[in-house]
């Protein structure tokens, strides 16, 4: 009978008194796509971090811009804070930059980044440039937590452009921000509170552009398991023609 308490104060210290915390599981898959040479994107999917990049600047600079914001946010987040993740984006720009000024056929690289990480808090802090997004299932509904920063994306912002027209912009493609491009960037934060079932879809613009939102949803709402939902997203953009590489990481938050 004297040995129950023990036992059981033994098991809330090894949770560190937080047996709400809540996990982030990740799954992850990056396809070059059916018309592209090179897959310039690369996936962060650890278990409280994900993320998705998306190059530019033509071979090499693309891969080398996507991989060097992949590993460095990865290797910089320990969970502390949404500033730690934000920092991490800067100082990625920042690598990305001197690389492109001073390494023979870099030049003119950059690279999208989008990143949710699971603090300490509990809570979700998402960080945005370019025009890869971040959305959050929940309750049966599919939110998107990240802006676009893209022509496109800013003039329909400011309303002078419809939804439609945006579709077939000239300018669709082109950012007004990315990682890479000058010494200092400009990165959206926020954090996010979580509840159990809650579930996140990263992507690069190689999802979104084939696959509508409502079927991204649909996809959700169908496929219970991330190993599966992530895969229904490629499959389903390269049946649709997979004109640029495709990147998804889905994730499970439990609490
Ligand atoms: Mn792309």
């Amino acid at each position: 009978m004297a040995l129950d308490v023990p036992f059981s104060r033994s098991d809330d210290r090894e949770s560190g008194g937080k047996e709400e915390m809540p996990t982030l599981k990740c799954a992850a898959r990056t396809d070059i796509g059916r018309e592209r040479e090179n897959n310039e994107d690369a996936v962060v999917n650890r278990d409280n971090l994900a993320a998705v990049a998306d190059g530019m600047g033509g071979a090499p600079g693309g891969e080398i811009a996507s991989a060097a914001a992949a590993t460095l946010v990865e290797s910089a987040f320990t969970g502390s804070s949404l500033d730690e993740l934000t920092a991490a984006a800067r100082a990625a720009n920042r690598t990305i930059w001197d690389r492109a000024r001073t390494e023979a056929g870099l030049e003119g690289m950059g690279t999208t980044l989008c990143a949710v990480g699971l603090l300490e808090t509990g809570s979700l802090a998402v960080v945005n440039v370019g025009d890869s997004r971040a959305y959050l299932w929940r309750g049966g509904s599919l939110r998107r937590l990240t802006d676009d920063h893209s022509i496109t994306a800013e003039l329909l912002r400011r309303g002078e452009i419809t939804e439609e027209e945006a579709v077939d912009h000239p300018h669709r493609h082109i950012l007004t921000r990315a990682l890479g491009v000058a010494p200092t960037v400009e990165v959206d934060g926020c954090v996010h509170p979580v509840q159990d079932g809650d579930r996140l879809v990263l992507c690069t613009d190689g999802l979104f552009t084939e696959v509508q939102e409502e079927e991204i949803a649909s996809v959700m709402a169908t496929d219970h398991d991330i190993a599966a939902a992530k895969d229904s997203l490629v499959e389903l953009a390269l049946s649709r023609g997979g004109h640029d590489n495709i990147s998804v990481v889905v994730a499970d938050v439990r609490t």
